[in-house]
C-alpha cells in the first residue's frame, strides 16, 4: 500500500548541515513542528522558513526523529520506489556470492531503506527492521524482496532489544513460505549450519564473513578463536591445517560450532568460558599461539559506555598480545560504532606499549562488501578489523 496523505515535519535549519554532510538522521531537538504525524508515517522534511529538502520515516518515541531517504522532494515516492530501491539492492549484492551462500542485500541507511536489514542464507531470507516504518511496509517490502532475492522464504527476526526503545514489540515472525530449523551454507570452502530462529542477530555475523575467509584462510600454526560464536573464524583456520581453540560463552553457539566441524570434518578444541578469564588463565599458564582472533560484541552499545569499553578493549587485546608467540598474528575487531578508527587504534597502542612489544599494522579491514558505507553517515562503517604482527 503506498502512504497517501504526507504530512510536513518542519526542521531547524542547523538540521541540513549535516544532512550536506550526507548524514541521514534528523535528531528530534531540530525537529520544530510535526503535526499530526504517526509513528511509522511517510513525511517531507520542510527547512523552517525554507524549502521541503527530502522525505523521511518519522519515529515518535527514539531520539532519531527523521530516518531521510535522500530522495527528490518533489517527486512524491510511492510503492514503485521501494521496489527499485529493494531490486537496486539486490542487484548489486548479486554475482559476489554462491548461490548457496550467504550475504546481506539490505543494509538498512546505505541502501536507501533506514533500520532494516536482510540477509540471505541460500534460499532463505532473514530480515530485521528497527522502525515502525518498516514495520507498516513489511509486507510489501516482503513481496519485492522474494523476487529480487530469489528466496523461497522470509523470516522477520525483530526481536533485538532497541526494538523497545520505538515502543515496538520483539517477536520472531515468518511472513512468507517456511524457514528451516536449520538452513546450510557455504563461505569459502566450509559447509556451515545457520539456526535462522534462534541465532544471534540473523542467525550469522555476515559482516566478518570475508574477513573469516581471507584472514582465517591465512591462518598458521596454533590459533586461539576468542568470542568465536558458531565457530566460523577458527573452521576456516583449522580447514587451513592450523590446530584450533576456540572460546565462547554462549552454549548453544559452540552446539552448532561442534556440528560444524563435524559437517567439515575438522577437530577443533571448544571451550565455553568468559573471554577475559580464559585468555587471563591462558597467559599465567604461559600459553603460545601463532594467531589469535578476537571479535568481541559491541562493548560499546551506546556514548555513555565508551570510556568503560575502552578499558574492555585494551585489557583484552593487552592479554592477546601477551598470548603471541614470536611473529605473531592478533587480528582484532571492534563492532562499536561509537568508538571511532582513531580511539581504537589508539587502545591498540597503548596495550601494545604495555606488553613491552613492537607491533606491525599489516591491515586495516571493515565488513565486507555486502555492507556498504554511506558516505557521510559514519555509523554505517562499524566494523574495525586490524591484523596486528608481533615481534
Ligand atoms: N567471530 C564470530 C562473531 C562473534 S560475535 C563470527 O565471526 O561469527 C560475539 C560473540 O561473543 C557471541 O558469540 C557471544 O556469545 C560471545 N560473547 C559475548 N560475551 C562474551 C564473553 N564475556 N566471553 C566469551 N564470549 C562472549
Amino acid at each position: 500500500m503506498s502512504d497517501v496523505v504526507h504530512s510536513a515535519v518542519i526542521v531547524r535549519p542547523r538540521a541540513v548541515r549535516a544532512a550536506r554532510c550526507g548524514h541521514p538522521w534528523i535528531f528530534r531537538d531540530d525537529v520544530v513542528r510535526a503535526d499530526g504525524v504517526n509513528a511509522g508515517d511517510l513525511v517531507r522534511i520542510v527547512v523552517e522558513g525554507g524549502r521541503p529538502m527530502d522525505w523521511a520515516f518519522w519515529s515518535s518515541t527514539s531520539k532519531i526523529a527523521l530516518r531521510r531517504l535522500g530522495l527528490d522532494a518533489d517527486v512524491v515516492p510511492d510503492d514503485s520506489t521501494w521496489s527499485r530501491l529493494i531490486h537496486r539492492a539486490c542487484q548489486r549484492r548479486w554475482g559476489s556470492v554462491p548461490a548457496e551462500g550467504a550475504c546481506r542485500v539490505i543494509f538498512g541507511e546505505s541502501d536507501g531503506l533506514p533500520g532494516f536489514v536482510a540477509d540471505r542464507y541460500a534460499r532463505h531470507l532473514v530480515v530485521q527492521g528497527l522502525t515502525a516504518a518498516s514495520d507498516r511496509r513489511l509486507e510489501g517490502w516482503a513481496a519485492e524482496l522474494i523476487d529480487a532475492a530469489e528466496v523461497d522464504s522470509i523470516l522477520a527476526r525483530n526481536d533485538p532489544a532497541v526494538r523497545a526503545l520505538e515502543g515496538l514489540r520483539r517477536e520472531t515472525v515468518q511472513i512468507v513460505g517456511e524457514t528451516p530449523e536449520r538452513i546450510e551454507i557455504q563461505e569459502g570452502p566450509l559447509r556451515l549450519i545457520i539456526d535462522p530462529w534462534r541465532g544471534q542477530k540473523t542467525g550469522s555475523f555476515l559482516d566478518q564473513r570475508q574477513n573469516r575467509i581471507e584472514l582465517g584462510a591465512m591462518a598458521r600454526g596454533r590459533v586461539l578463536d576468542v568470542f568465536c560464536y558458531q565457530g566460523h573464524f577458527g573452521l576456516h583456520a583449522a580447514a587451513a591445517g592450523s590446530e584450533v581453540v576456540a572460546v565462547d560463552s554462549s552454549a548453544a553457539a559452540l552446539v552448532l560450532a561442534r556440528q560444524n566441524a563435524e559437517l567439515n570434518g575438522l577437530r577443533v578444541e571448544w571451550v565455553e568460558a568468559n573471554a577475559f578469564d580464559d585468555l587471563r588463565q591462558r597467559a599465567a599458564r604461559g600459553e603460545r599461539f601463532d594467531r589469535v582472533v578476537l571479535d568481541p560484541p559491541a562493548l560499546a552499545k551506546s556514548r555513555g559506555d565508551i570510556p568503560a569499553a575502552l578499558r574492555a578493549y585494551k585489557e583484552l587485546n593487552l592479554r592477546a598480545m601477551r598470548l603471541l608467540g614470536p611473529d605473531g598474528i592478533l587480528i582484532t575487531c571492534s563492532c562499536s560504532y561509537h568508538l571511532s578508527e582513531e580511539a581504537m587504534l589508539d587502545v591498540l597502542a597503548r596495550a601494545a606499549a604495555d606488553s613491552d612489544r613492537v607491533f606491525q599494522l599489516v591491515e586495516r579491514r571493515s565488513q565486507g562488501r555486502d555492507h556498504p558505507v554511506r558516505l557521510g553517515f559514519p555509523e554505517s562503517r562499524y566494523l574495525k578489523c586490524y591484523v596486528l604482527q608481533a615481534n
